[in-house]
């Protein structure tokens, strides 16, 4: 039998990052992601969103601008932002 590991779950893609300690699991950002990346976690008293497809995320912001609590972050950066930062 598979043994179901329900905290094993990335927290970030490319684009965003999940602060699952706010999460209040009201699936605002699921319901309005257009590409399926995001999906609920339901276990016992564990309510909160959890990244489904990473790779399907393509940074349009939609779920960080629908999460009333702030749990979801933009921290993408660019190649250049990146090399301008190292400098
Ligand atoms: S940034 Fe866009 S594509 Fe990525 S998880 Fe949020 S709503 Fe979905
Ligand atoms: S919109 Fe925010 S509070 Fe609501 S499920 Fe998504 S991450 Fe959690």
């Amino acid at each position: 039998m598979k043994f179901h590991r329900p905290f094993r779950h990335p927290r970030t893609t490319k684009y965003i990052s999940i602060h699952t300690g706010l999460c209040e699991a009201c699936w605002n950002c699921l319901e309005v992601c257009p590409n399926q990346v995001l999906g609920k976690l339901e276990f016992g008293p564990h309510r909160h969103i959890r990244i489904h497809a990473s790779e399907n995320c393509k940074g349009c912001k939609k779920c960080v601008e629908a999460c009333p609590h702030h749990a979801i972050e933009y921290v993408y950066k660019s190649k250049h932002q990146l090399e301008a930062q190292a400098i």
